[in-house]
């Protein structure tokens, strides 16, 4: 026993010595492990580094540390509009959702009409994010947000059309990187709606990979305008271009060669973005594409030989070849709001038309929502739609506070589509042919058939889940991993081994920290972790403390053993993406319950989104295990972090019941869910009647439930329902008003349940069609 202490102790000792003597450490394990490092790091492309370098981190890089601050989250200061935007969105915004006639656009005109554009023109919905020196609106992420979000719920062709100006474009671009005549030429006119832009990236060969566009702009000495000039020759082949067809001003992506150095040293500087009046002679326009029946202006762009200064470059010379790292400045921020506001939108909708048409709609003479079959759908419907707005206000405060959240964008944009994705179908199914049926009654058929538009644009989902979430997430927000990376590539080989001794050594304290929380939090159901709060919230809050360590423990093993052979192995790197992005999406459940102020009404809601966030969690957790290429190692993470078994079991049938009646029924929770989208109680609009209808339908069924106990007494015959009305009015078991009342319930679920049926299919205008017959 003796001797095997003696060794144990100096073995320890020999460790200890190694760990803790620098110079020993870095001669027998930092040099070891950089060779190795430098052998497994994935190579980084130049546009992955500048995708890299784009934006910054948050609170995903608290979910990579393990132990997450929480008051760091928790005291961000909720989003909030100001006076003006509010009454911009009540003026403005609202006039215009009623100007909309979403039936005419999508299947008559092919087009907003003249008055619509004229109104988003004159009311500056172009400018929405053009501060008010230059003549635009000067509104707030949050503003953006909830003005898409409303149009989105009106017309979806309405909502595109405004919010990809106020994304991703000119006016975008010249805030950041014009030159101060650039942005004094162009912004007044983008502000007033005098231009219209676009933004031109997509070419048939460039797709997802948009760095390797083939278009080309050659620096050359020409004419312009009768006078001599260093400009650009370019030719372009762009395709999908939203407003392409009627932008007056186009910013264009190209990559840059000078082959004569009229610029200077470098002959191919490289992905360039210039902006280009849309009349300047050789550049062609006008055909449309038709993406899936939602007609906002979208088509290709072709330009032969297009001559510009090179002034016209953004930025100017200091613009030359920084093409993609404007873009991916631009795209870390933007894509987090327009397309996270237009699904939410689409969300808050399916809510609160079908919660309440699951209540009108009756089968079997029940409403369709009592069946559990129903419920469960009406109740994801309702969960993830919390689940989306939470993340949505979460992440525009975020920006609010001036924090500058790349990942967490993309992991905005793909999620909140997703679930709109999930949402819609859900809706879909509950409403049966309704939903099928396109026409004036029917609010969400094109909201569906846009989900594969919000799916793939400004970054398609699949790439974004299996390359961008996790893949940029781990470099960015690891403590350590980044400054390994550095430390590596630093051709100094003395300085190079002193900085990766550095970060490795910080790196094993790291992992050993979380190996040892993530047991403790395994062993105990995570009820020694963090919690920021008392009671039911707390323990949630506590939850996520532990699967935050977790993660982060996951993470490092599979980055460790994995190396840069997990940029290949999506699957993996989606999965640890998946569990970042919804950890994410829980935070912000729960830091928006708090900031509504903790609503009693809503902890249904918060439960239901949290039981689902912690399943898809561990369910995301089994897949990577299951799949993980070292055995060992993964069966010895599935003991470590769930000792006990797998802790979670998503949303019981009993919380979906409760959850599903919170939009079958009028309240304030359902009001508060779907805040902020256009609603009405005009009978000649769709969402007008619903209302209507499900107002009337709860008076109306307490009622009926008189009659039917009547009919079952034997107090009142089983007639026809207006016989019974009558005589149960004759028997005084009702009052003359409920009977009216009763009665204008029917009338109105009938009109609710109506469909829309056509003497004649075919739209007033089929120059689409026509054009595109007489082409093939
Ligand atoms: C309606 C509409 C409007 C648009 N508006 C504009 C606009 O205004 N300006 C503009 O420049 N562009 C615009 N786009 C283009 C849009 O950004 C592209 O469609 C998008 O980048 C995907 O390119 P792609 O369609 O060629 O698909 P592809 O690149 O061919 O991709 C097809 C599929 O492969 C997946 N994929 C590709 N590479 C990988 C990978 N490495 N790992 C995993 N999956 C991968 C993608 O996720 C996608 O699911 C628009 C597109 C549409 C449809």
């Amino acid at each position: 026993m003796t001797i095997l202490l003696a060794t144990l102790g100096t073995l320890a000792a020999g460790l200890a010595a190694v760990a803790f003597i620098g110079p020993l450490r870095r001669s027998l394990i930092a040099r070891h492990l950089l060779e190795q490092f430098r052998r497994v790091m994935p190579a980084m492309s130049r546009t992955e580094q500048e995708a890299l370098e784009a934006g910054g981190t948050w609170w995903d890089a608290e979910l990579f540390s393990g132990r997450p601050d929480w008051s760091r989250l928790r005291n961000l200061p909720p989003a909030r509009l100001s006076p003006a935007e509010q009454a911009f969105l009540d003026g403005p915004v609202e006039q215009l959702c009623r100007m909309l006639d979403d039936w005419r656009i999508t299947h008559e005109d092919m087009d907003l009409p003249a008055e619509v554009w004229s109104f988003i023109r004159r009311e500056r919905l172009f400018g929405l994010v053009i501060p008010t020196r230059y003549g635009g609106l000067g509104f707030s992420p949050l503003a953006h947000s909830e003005i898409v979000m409303k149009l989105a719920s009106r017309s979806i062709t309405a909502a595109v059309t405004v919010m990809v100006p106020n994304s991703l474009g000119p006016a975008e671009l010249l805030l950041r990187y014009g030159t101060q005549t650039q942005r004094d030429r162009w912004l007044p006119g983008l502000a007033s709606g005098e231009e219209i832009p676009c933004f031109a990236l997509t070419g048939p060969k460039a797709g997802s990979d948009a760095a390797s566009t083939p278009d080309i702009g050659v620096v050359c000495r020409g004419v312009f305008k009768g006078r001599p000039t260093l400009g650009v020759r370019i030719d372009f082949d762009k395709r999908y271009i939203t407003l392409g067809p009627v932008a007056t001003l186009i910013g264009l992506a190209f990559r840059l060669t000078d082959p004569d150095r009229l610029l200077g040293d470098d002959p191919q500087p490289g992905l360039t973005l210039a902006l280009i009046p849309a009349d300047t002679p050789g550049i062609e326009r006008g055909r449309r594409h038709l993406p899936l029946g939602i007609p906002f202006q979208n088509g290709p762009l072709v330009g032969r030989s297009v001559f510009i200064p090179v002034d016209w470059v953004i930025g100017g010379r200091d613009g030359i070849g920084k093409g993609w790292r404007m873009l991916m400045e631009s795209l870390s921020e933007g894509r987090g709001i327009s397309l996270p506001a237009l699904a939410t939108g689409g969300g808050k909708l399916a809510a609160r038309y079908t919660g309440a048409y699951a209540r009108i709609r009756r089968q079997f003479g029940r409403p369709i929502g009592d069946f559990e079959g129903v419920e469960a759908a009406l109740a994801r419907i309702a969960g993830r739609t919390h689940q989306m707005d939470a993340a949505r206000r979460v992440f525009l405060a975020a920006l609010q506070a001036g924090e500058h959240p790349a990942v967490l964008s993309a992991v905005l944009k793909y999620q909140l589509t997703e679930a709109y994705r999930q949402v819609i179908n859900d809706a879909m199914d509950v409403q049966g042919g309704s939903g099928i049926c396109l026409g004036p009654a029917n609010p969400l058929g094109r909201v569906y058939q846009a989900i594969p538009i919000a799916i793939t644009v400004e970054g398609a989902n699949i790439l974004t889940r299996n390359l961008i979430v996790f893949g940029q997430g781990a470099l960015r927000c690891h403590p350590h991993v980044l400054e390994e990376f550095r430390a590596a590539g630093d051709p100094d080989p003395v300085r190079a081994l002193e900085r990766f001794d550095a970060a490795i050594a910080g790196h094993v304290g790291f992992l050993i920290r979380n190996l040892l929380r993530t047991l403790r939090d395994g062993l105990t159901g995570g009820r020694l972790a963090a919690r920021p709060i008392e009671g039911w919230l707390g323990r949630h809050y506590q939850r996520l403390d532990w699967l935050s360590s977790v993660f982060a423990l996951n993470a490092d093993l599979a980055m460790m053993t994995l190396g840069g052979s997990l940029k290949r192995r999506e699957r993996l790197s989606a999965r640890l993406g998946d569990i970042l992005s919804l950890l994410f999406m829980a935070a912000c459940t729960l830091k928006h319950h708090e900031d509504q102020g903790r609503p009693e009404a809503d902890r249904d809601l918060v439960e239901w989104a949290m039981a689902d966030h912690l399943i898809r969690i561990q369910d995301a957790l089994v897949a990577l295990w299951r799949n993980f290429p070292r055995r060992g190692l993964a069966r010895g993470l599935r003991r470590v972090c769930f000792p006990t078994g797998l802790p979670f079991e998503g949303p019981s049938d009993a919380l979906e019941h409760r959850v599903a009646r919170l939009i079958l029924e009028p309240g304030a929770a359902r009001d508060r869910l779907t805040a902020g989208i256009f609603e009405s109680r005009d009978p000649s609009l769709a969402v007008g009647r619903i209302e209507l209808a499900l107002a009337a339908a709860t008076h109306a069924d307490e009622v009926q439930d008189v009659l039917r106990a009547a009919v079952r007494q034997g107090r009142l015959a089983d007639h026809d329902a207006s016989t019974r009305l009558r005589e149960a009015v004759a028997a005084r078991l009702i009052t003359a008003e409920d009977a009216a009342a009763v009665r204008e319930a029917e009338q109105l679920r009938d009109a609710v349940i109506g469909v829309d049926s056509f003497v004649e299919l075919r739209p007033r205008q089929r120059r689409i069609q026509d054009e595109s017959r007489a082409a093939a």
